[in-house]
């Protein structure tokens, strides 16, 4: 995805993965200057664990306490988090509806839930209801930034039965969850109930596969839905945007995440699905 942008934009640069060890991090991050590498993305389990390396932090990465893509300016080390924005641009494109005093559940109370709870909250989104399977994780979530950026929000544990009972009409659900992924794709994080309110809109952050068994069910209910490739292509574009100042073609990228994405599903075995 990286690759075909940069041949695009005729950069004469190339994006390479490094399996870097935690404790090697900070060698890792200073190398980077002295390599002339004009930065770097990281993912789990060193968005954190990079905080210590950084010169400075960049919203939402200072709030949020995790960074996914580094670069250098004027000899510091800059740290941002380009999840939210990905997400952000993808809503907007897919799905294009207010999201100020929307009610949503948010599946899933990780890094990358953090991430869509900052984004839902810059839009006014709310009340947020954050449920997860380890109810403490989901009420440290709603602790720091509900009361943070004030935002209304609670914590309940993931249950099919709880959660049939706080989907209202217009309501958002979000799986920030890895439920579904490949290879696992007859697994969803929730069951939906039957009927649904009306007006609900279903996302799903997995991207492999593309229409995941929580996607699909929503939809053959009635739902709007909106897969993960979306914020997949516009996290890499937001990045590629602080390396270099320009924006990249995302009708290029996608096509080579889809081409990367049919080879992963070439080798699992499992069956590609439509555009979501
Ligand atoms: P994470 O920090 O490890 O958090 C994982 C979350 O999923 C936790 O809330 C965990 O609950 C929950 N979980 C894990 N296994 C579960 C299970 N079997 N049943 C119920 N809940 C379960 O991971 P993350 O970075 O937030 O990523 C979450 C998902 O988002 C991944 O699938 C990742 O690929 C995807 N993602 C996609 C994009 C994109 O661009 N589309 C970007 C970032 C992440 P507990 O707290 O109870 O363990």
């Amino acid at each position: 995805m990286h690759n075909a942008a940069y041949r695009d934009m005729g950069l004469d640069a190339v994006y390479l993965a490094a399996s870097v060890p935690a404790h090697r991090l900070g060698e890792a991050l200073r190398g980077l200057r002295t390599l002339g590498f004009l930065g770097a993305n990281l993912t789990l389990p060193l968005k954190e664990a990079a905080l210590p390396y950084l010169d400075e932090l960049e919203e939402p990465a200072s709030t949020l306490r995790a960074v996914n893509t580094v670069r250098e300016v004027g000899g510091r080390l800059v740290g941002s988090n380009t999840d939210a924005t990905g997400w952000l641009r993808s809503w907007e494109e897919q799905i294009g509806e207010p999201l100020e005093g929307r009610r949503v559940l948010l599946l899933g109370a990780g890094g990358a839930a953090r991430a869509i709870f900052w984004a839902l909250a810059m839009r006014g989104a709310g009340p947020i209801l954050v449920m997860n399977r380890d109810h403490d994780r989901a009420a440290a979530l709603v602790e720091d930034l509900g009361r943070r950026l004030r935002t209304a929000s609670r914590a309940m544990v993931l249950d099919s039965d709880l959660f049939g009972s706080e989907l209202g009409p217009g309501t958002v659900v979000i799986n920030c969850t890895p439920v579904g992924m490949s290879p696992h794709t007859e697994e969803s994080p929730v069951v939906w109930p039957r009927p649904l309110p009306p007006g609900v809109v279903a996302c799903d952050l997995i991207y492999n596969p593309l229409n995941s068994l929580f996607l699909a069910t929503a939809r053959r209910r009635g739902a709007r839905v909106m897969g993960g490739l979306g914020m997949l292509v516009h996290q890499a574009a937001a990045a590629i945007e602080l390396w270099t100042g320009r924006r990249p073609s995302l009708e290029v990228m996608r096509r080579a995440a889809l081409r990367a994405l049919r080879g992963s599903y070439h080798e699992s075995g499992a069956r590609p699905a439509s555009r979501p």
